[in-house]
């Protein structure tokens, strides 16, 4: 077969273009980039060997070999892993199957130019990394247990060649030809075939790889034999292979042994990210499942951690031997957010992912782990708030899912909620034990109002009458909240209650008597107001009558104790969904001067015209509603005006 030329799916094509055209400040990460691809390639061929499958550990033993020439100028990478074939290649380098990361490319070209470079860093361009350093790049590879090499080229310019090719045993070998930019500054800096750059990025990102990660070195050594006495020395050259990774796997150590800066490296190179974690977790466990977690809970929300809602899992290990990536069953998808290792020492080497799939063992293992995540995170709320505030701010709604989905850890997700509120700042965030610490003394139930964002509900009517008597009301505006506070009826016996649903009950017994006498009188008063706007709004609501909410607006809407709220009607609409028709209630401020001009207008005319229009397309806007007829609205706002 002869040469084939083939085009990049577009979006790989978009990827390289940033890739090569952003600067990026840190290119030497294309070495641990590709390492890490070949460790874990070497992780899957050392898992077909084991699982007996006819694949047998080369005779040098697993490793990563790193040759520079630095005549050629070139770097070559070469693993002796699993390898690909024709259609591998095809599948993984050439295409981008991942539905994220086509979201997240769209998200990068729309980013200014200043801020890619970041962005790209925390995606872990992966294999593409090559193209920050070098202008070509040959990939020759054979799959374990199949006769047929392949070689692969592309200077990264829209397509790539892929032919027929020989390769002495399974493995791939990747050939960076360095990009020789005149005038570079940076040329001497950056020459990635000098033997002390390499040792130094290998041992700054990928010491912990698990393999050898070798480099043939050079050295001058004193020739005994050909040394005469009194005569200067003669040396002869000497070439060793050595390794330039400790191969420490991390985990193994104790946790006191572990330096900071050692778990911000592993993380980085194991899990592509270019921030350091914002925590580690590292612990055994022993007892009736003995295993060595060590997870990470990252600085910033993932690109794709919305898009994506299977949990990306845990990496799992049985006695230091690697088993699999991303395993799901250790993580429930509320936690996708954390990254790890997890290393059983019960578990069989030879476990199949079918099997890991219904494994009790596993299942334990997962729970653990999930225990370990949610008490790590009440210790940091308490005792590093602000550490927290950072962790909420980027995976708090995805947390909240776990009301929702975790039945027996729900009380503990629930002391992790945070929510802004009428008494903070926008941007900052109240718990429930803080609520309960600050209600008032004779307060029963815990308020809160949900709404599309801070700015609707902060303006809400529906708040007059709480921010009167001083009570904090909680504002949930994430779309997930309407999710999660079904999940959350009560906290520590103190019901939840949404101010925009039912009857409000704020007065004391003394304040009610009181009230009641005038309310009867306003009812009386406003019957017939009540009665003209039933009539003439008919169908669009479910009745009205007078509020105890209001103090300054004239009206508002109120949903009733169950079924669909205006801000899950707008949210179901978002979605492409029908959101079943429910009517609501407009409620009316007795102490208002329109009560009493609309009841002259009653007495006067026998109707209310189009007030009752007005009031209610009025009571729709300020919760953030849309009107049906908006230039029907303006219209009518304009000939009260202009008192046609
Ligand atoms: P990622 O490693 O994040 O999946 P890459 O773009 O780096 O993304 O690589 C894409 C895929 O190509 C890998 O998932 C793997 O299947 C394959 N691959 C890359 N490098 C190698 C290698 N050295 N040996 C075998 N397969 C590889």
């Amino acid at each position: 077969m002869s040469a084939q030329t083939k085009t990049f799916q577009t979006e790989v094509s978009q990827l390289l273009d940033l890739v090569i055209h952003s600067l990026y400040s840190n290119k030497e990460i294309f070495l641990r980039e590709l390492i890490s691809n070949a460790s874990d390639a070497i992780d899957r061929a050392r898992f077909a060997a084991v699982s007996d499958s006819g694949i047998e550990e080369p005779a040098g033993g697993w490793k990563i070999k790193l040759i520079p020439d630095a005549e050629a100028k070139t770097l070559t990478i070469v693993d002796n892993g699993i390898g690909m074939n024709a259609e591998d290649l095809e599948a993984n380098i050439g295409t981008i199957a991942n539905s994220g990361t086509k979201a997240f490319l769209k998200e990068l070209a729309a980013a200014e130019a200043a801020d890619r470079p970041e962005l790209i860093g925390q995606f872990g361009v992966g294999f593409y990394a090559s193209f920050m350093v070098a202008d070509q790049v040959e990939l020759v590879t054979r799959k374990a247990g199949e006769d047929q090499a392949w070689k692969w080229t592309s200077s990264g310019d829209g397509t790539y060649e892929v032919e027929e090719a020989e390769r002495e045993a399974f493995g791939t070998s990747i050939t960076l030809h360095l990009k020789q930019e005149e005038g570079d500054e940076d040329a001497e800096t950056e020459d990635f075939t000098q033997e002390y750059k390499l040792r130094q990025i290998v041992k700054q990102y990928s010491d912990y790889i698990a393999f050898p990660v070798v480099m043939d070195v050079t050295r001058k050594e004193k020739d005994e034999e050909a040394s005469e006495e009194g005569e200067d020395p003669v040396y002869r050259d000497v070439t060793e292979e050595e390794t330039l990774n400790s191969m420490k796997a991390i985990w193994t150590r104790n946790k006191s042994e572990v330096e900071e800066e050692e778990y911000n490296q592993f993380y980085k190179g194991a899990f592509h990210d270019y921030e350091d974690p914002q925590e580690v977790i590292h612990w055994r466990a022993e007892g009736t499942t003995e295993f060595t977690g060590m997870l990470f809970l990252p600085s910033k929300a993932p690109f794709d951690l919305f898009y994506n809602e299977e949990a990306k899992g845990l990496h799992l290990y049985v006695k230091r031997v690697f088993i699999m990536n991303d395993c799901k069953e250790l993580l429930p998808s509320y936690l996708r957010f954390v990254r790890g290792v997890v290393d059983s020492s019960d578990l069989n080497l030879n476990v199949s992912r079918e099997i890991l799939q219904n494994n009790p063992l596993v299942r334990r293992i997962g729970k653990n782990v999930t225990s370990k995540v949610l008490s790590t995170l009440k210790t940091m709320q308490s005792k590093q708030p602000e550490e927290y505030a950072k962790f909420w701010a980027e995976f708090g709604r995805v947390l909240k899912e776990g009301m929702h989905v975790d039945f027996a850890n729900k009380d503990k997700i629930s002391h992790l909620l945070r929510f802004e509120s009428s008494k903070t700042e926008a941007g900052e965030t109240v718990n429930l034990k803080d609520y309960l610490d600050r209600m008032q003394p004779e307060q029963k139930e815990i308020y809160y109002l949900t709404g599309e964002s801070r700015e609707v509900v902060e303006n809400s009517p529906l708040l007059e009458a709480f921010r009167k008597k001083d009570l904090e009301v909680l504002f949930l505006t994430d779309t997930i909240d309407e999710w999660v506070i079904p999940a959350l009826t009560e906290y520590e016996e103190k019901p939840l209650k949404a101010i925009h649903r039912g009857q409000v009950d704020l007065d004391s017994e003394e304040e009610k008597q009181e009230k009641e006498e005038k309310r009867k009188e306003d009812e009386d008063l406003y019957k017939p107001v009540l009665e003209a706007l039933k009539a003439s709004l008919g169908d669009k609501i479910k009745d009205v009558r007078l509020s105890d909410r209001l103090t300054d607006s004239a009206s508002v809407l109120v949903a009733d104790d169950s079924g669909i709220d205006a801000n899950m009607e707008r949210m179901m609409k978002a979605m492409g969904q029908v959101a079943p028709e429910v009517k609501r209630t407009l409620e009316l401020n007795p102490e208002h001067a329109v009560m009493a001009k609309m009841k002259a207008m009653v007495e006067a005319e026998g109707s209310l015209d189009e007030y009752g229009e007005l009031l209610y397309d009025q009571a729709l806007l300020t919760e953030g509603s849309p009107l049906q007829n908006p230039a029907l609205f303006a219209q009518r706002v304009s000939n009260l005006m202009a008192g046609v």
